[in-house]
């Protein structure tokens, strides 16, 4: 910023500039600065997303001239995963904490709509974790592991014809989330002339479909100038390869062919050297920067406004965290309690309904008794009236018979001579 610039910024801040009579020392908080940042080290993560064999370990081997021993990954995964690995490493008394982030099985399945899901899962994890560290009461964001993404290099097919569906979906799901630098790899399997029009078609595409790539920052004097020419390169092709070779007296990483030599360090060759120095020596800390500001900002913000917190009311007036929270405590607690007397009412509707059949079973039921109380008094009824004709019948007859004998009796009593001559007649007859 001019100093004019920033005396007018101090004056809108209603801040008075005073110019010192003698030094005072604060002019060393750049020095103090750069010695806390060196004494805590720096952390850098990439991921690498590109088909299996596409060259990934190798560039990446190549970029930081170490073997990081990454598994070679078969064909075969059902489905993309993605690989953590960290590393620590030094160069002069910077000491660097750097996480390779490997996209295995990417672009292996034969459905391949969804590929991209796990990279973008991924990258929110990592937010995520940062985001809960923040929130903690007890943060320890000092010695924090940070492990959100800083910078994505997309390694696209050397076909020399055009971005795979594959390609822009994927990129187009992630340019929000992380800073992406594509990178045409095996660059030494399409020729110069293939490669600037290739490079061409793959940018016009990019624009097209409206995916944002990663552009060098051209705000910073002293490096905007190579910047701009560096966002003139994109996407840069390159060649990777840990092989080194004699040419002429010094060792040189190379692929040798049958037919010549590919030097990985010649800029008539490839854009490796560029991309090196893009990455590592200009603009590292810029894409740390980028993900912390742009990237993880747009994270939080959509996570804060999906809790329902905001910075303004209805009518535009800020709105403090506190203010926020005693007002979603009161929604909650409103929605707490409308729930409860849905649940209560509900509750007594339920008992009406049961104790509505209750006395419906109950009213059937005293009517089934009332029926057989009543069919069992006329059973009973018929049946003591049979019983009175029954006894009617019994005393007749009763009285009949003593009639009967007692008539008999009298004509016997009457009659004893024939009774006499019946004896006789029988004795004879014996
Ligand atoms: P990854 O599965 O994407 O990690 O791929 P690798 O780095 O394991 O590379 C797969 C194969 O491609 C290996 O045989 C490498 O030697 C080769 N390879 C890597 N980089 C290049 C390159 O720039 N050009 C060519 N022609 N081959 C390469």
């Amino acid at each position: 910023m001019a100093s004019s610039e920033v005396a007018r910024q101090l004056q809108n801040d209603n801040c008075r500039p005073l110019s010192l009579s003698g030094h005072v020392g604060f002019d060393s908080l750049p020095d103090q600065l750069v010695n806390k940042s060196v004494n805590q080290g720096f952390c850098f993560n990439i991921l690498c997303i590109g088909e299996t064999g596409i060259g990934k370990s190798t560039l990446i081997d190549t970029l930081f001239n170490t073997s990081f021993d990454d598994r070679v990954s078969t064909h075969f995964q059902p489905n993309v995963r993605l690989r953590a690995q960290t590393y620590e490493l030094q160069e002069s008394n910077v000491r660097l904490k750097l996480t390779i982030v490997n996209t295995v099985g990417f672009g292996d399945q034969i459905n391949k709509e969804d590929s991209y899901q796990p990279i973008v899962d991924y990258i929110d994890a990592q937010f995520e974790a940062y985001l809960q560290e923040e929130l903690k009461i007890k943060r320890s964001l000092y010695n924090y592991h940070d492990t959100r993404i800083h910078v994505c290099l997309y390694f696209i097919s050397p076909t020399g014809h055009s971005l795979k569906t594959l390609d822009l979906l994927t990129m187009k799901n992630l340019d929000s989330k992380v800073n992406i630098i594509p990178v045409i790899a095996k660059a030494d399997t399409i020729s110069k002339t293939e490669l600037q029009k290739f490079k061409i078609k793959l940018m016009s595409e990019l624009v097209s479909n409206g995916v944002q790539i990663y552009q060098f920052p051209t705000d910073d004097e002293t490096i905007s100038k190579i910047n701009a020419t560096m966002n003139g390169h994109l996407p840069f092709a390159v060649v990777g390869s840990m092989e080194e070779m004699k040419i002429g007296n010094k060792m040189v990483k190379a692929r040798q062919y049958p037919w010549g030599i590919v030097q990985v360090e010649n800029e008539n060759h490839c854009d490796f050297v560029k991309l090196r120095e893009m990455l590592i020596c200009t603009n590292m800390e810029d894409l740390r920067e980028q993900t912390h500001a742009r990237h993880y900002e747009l994270y939080r913000r959509c996570k804060l406004e999906e809790m329902g917190f905001r910075d303004t009311g209805p009518e535009n007036k800020p709105v403090s965290l506190q203010e926020t929270y005693e007002a979603k405590r009161h929604e909650f607690f409103g929605e707490l309690q409308r729930k409860e007397e849905e649940m209560r009412q509900m509750f007594v509707q339920r008992v009406k309904e049961k104790e509505a059949i209750l006395k419906e079973a109950e009213r059937e039921l005293q009517a089934k008794f009332e029926h057989l109380k009543r069919l069992h008094q006329e059973e009973r009824m018929k049946l003591e009236e049979k019983r009175k004709l029954l006894e009617d019948d019994m005393i007749a007859f009763n009285k009949r018979k003593a009639a009967t004998e007692l008539l008999q009796a009298q004509a016997f009593a009457s009659t004893p001579s024939v009774s006499l001559k019946k004896d006789k007649d029988r004795k004879n007859f014996m």
